[in-house]
């Protein structure tokens, strides 16, 4: 059954959109910080960086062999073998001490810089090596062409290149380079500190025993660990009672945060002592947003030992708190952390089942996408989609999008799915 939608939701809502803008233009990239390379994944670079140096650093073998002067071998081939002697024995790691000359050569380990006078290697598989073992000579079964088998120097990166640019982000690759460059140290935009806070009399905290009537905190670990995926730096601490001596204490432990995210009691239209305590102190915005799950949502500064920051005010339900924070808290991080705005990829996917949009906001259906054996990309609702369940979170890998004033997905029909992550993490049914 589709219950019918009430239009006059819609009245004062802000879309996902508009909330988002609204929230992003009070962020700005912060302070650059130089941090230690190995800690920096998922940052960003806050300076163009100029190679000093050229990697690699010499010409040297890309094969275990032996270095050669390619005229000497020109004419050698399986029948007709040209023997050289062996004048050095260059390891990864050693300067060669000789001069190649005509007639001879320099057995020659891969990575080694390659000797003055040769100009190629021939790989120990084309010569005589295990045959007829000699340290003086050797028997080169092949003609090679000039170079062949020689990486030249700064043929990965030249001396002078801008090689990573301001608002790069560090990849493991990007580390990779980094390293090859030297740096053990980068200048990249400082990640945020987030204090988290969830409210609420029903709370206990894990680990507590269980007590009658409540329930435990689960949004704090949540919405830290998101954080930390985000690339940001949680700072939590205990729920706080609906009192107002406990919120405002609480809330006074974030003094040196960049964003204080709470949860629960900002609902728009009931009286809640959340709402008077962040009014009291800040500037906030309780706004109605056209999604579900998580209308409400609360944002603002709010003023901690005379510093004004940001708060965000997600809802109390686990699942409307965790896509709130991804849907708003993840794009203020990376703008702090100065990302580029990125949405999450949406793919095309044939519904399995039908989905229903009782009251018309934008719906974000939790979902499993799967490959079918068809090679199909198949996409499957989890069949309690309440706002309180927070399993559903964890059981689906993205949100099929139900548009405003939509009141139907219907089975087979091809819809817009948004993942959590990439494709390629889509599993194939097997059979
Ligand atoms: P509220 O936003 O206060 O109306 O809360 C909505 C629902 O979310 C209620 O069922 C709360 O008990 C639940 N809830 C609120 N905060 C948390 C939390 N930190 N962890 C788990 N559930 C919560
Ligand atoms: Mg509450």
């Amino acid at each position: 059954m589709t219950k019918k939608r009430k239009s006059h939701y819609h009245a004062d809502m802000l879309s996902v959109e508009e909330a988002r803008n609204k929230i992003l233009s009070q962020f700005q990239p912060l302070k650059k910080e130089k941090i230690s390379l190995d800690q920096s994944l998922g940052c960003v670079i806050y300076k163009d960086i100029i190679s000093k140096i050229n990697v690699p650093p010499w010409d040297n073998s890309a094969m275990d062999g032996y270095a050669v002067l390619h005229k000497d071998v020109k004419n050698a081939s399986q029948e007709k073998k040209v023997f050289l002697d062996v004048i050095e024995e260059i390891s990864a790691g050693s300067i060669p001490k000789t001069v190649i000359k005509e007639g001879q050569s320099a057995r020659i380990m891969t990575g080694a810089p390659v000797p003055s006078g040769a100009d190629a290697v021939v790989p120990f598989e084309d010569t005589n090596e295990l045959e007829e073992k000699s340290s003086e000579s050797i028997g080169i079964n092949i003609n090679v062409e000039k170079f062949e088998n020689i990486r030249k120097k700064g043929e990965d990166i030249s001396k002078g290149d801008k090689i990573i640019k301001i608002g790069d982000e560090i990849s493991p690759a990007v580390i990779g380079v980094l390293a090859s460059l030297g740096y053990s140290e980068i200048d990249v935009f400082r990640r945020p500190k987030i204090g988290i806070l969830s409210t609420g009399n029903e709370l206990m905290e894990p680990g507590e025993p269980v007590q009658k009537g409540k329930i435990y905190n689960s949004n704090t670990l949540s919405i830290s660990s998101l954080s930390k995926l985000y690339g940001a730096i949680p700072v939590t601490q205990t729920h706080s009672l609906d009192t107002i001596e406990d919120l405002e204490n609480k809330l006074s432990n974030f003094e040196e945060v960049d964003l204080i995210v709470t949860s629960a009691g900002v609902s728009k239209g009931d009286y809640d002592v959340v709402k008077d305590v962040l009014n009291k102190n800040g500037d906030m915005n309780f706004w109605s947003v056209n999604m579900r799950p998580a209308k409400p949502l609360a944002f603002g500064k709010i003023n901690i030992n005379n510093r004004n920051i940001p708060l965000l005010g997600l809802p109390g339900n686990p699942v409307s708190a965790m896509i709130a924070f991804e849907k708003f808290g993840r794009y203020a991080i990376d703008k702090m952390m100065g990302k580029k705005i990125k949405h999450r990829p949406i793919i095309k996917a044939i519904l399995q089942e039908d989905i229903h949009n009782f009251d018309g906001r934008r719906l974000y259906a939790r979902v499993k996408v799967e490959k079918s054996t068809r090679s199909e990309i198949i996409v499957t609702p989890l069949k309690n989609q309440s706002s309180g369940v927070l399993t559903s979170m964890f059981l689906s890998n993205g949100l099929a999008i139900c548009p405003s004033g939509t009141d139907i997905l219907n089975k087979g029909q091809e819809i817009d799915v948004e993942m959590f992550g990439w494709n390629e993490e889509i599993s194939e049914i097997i059979n």
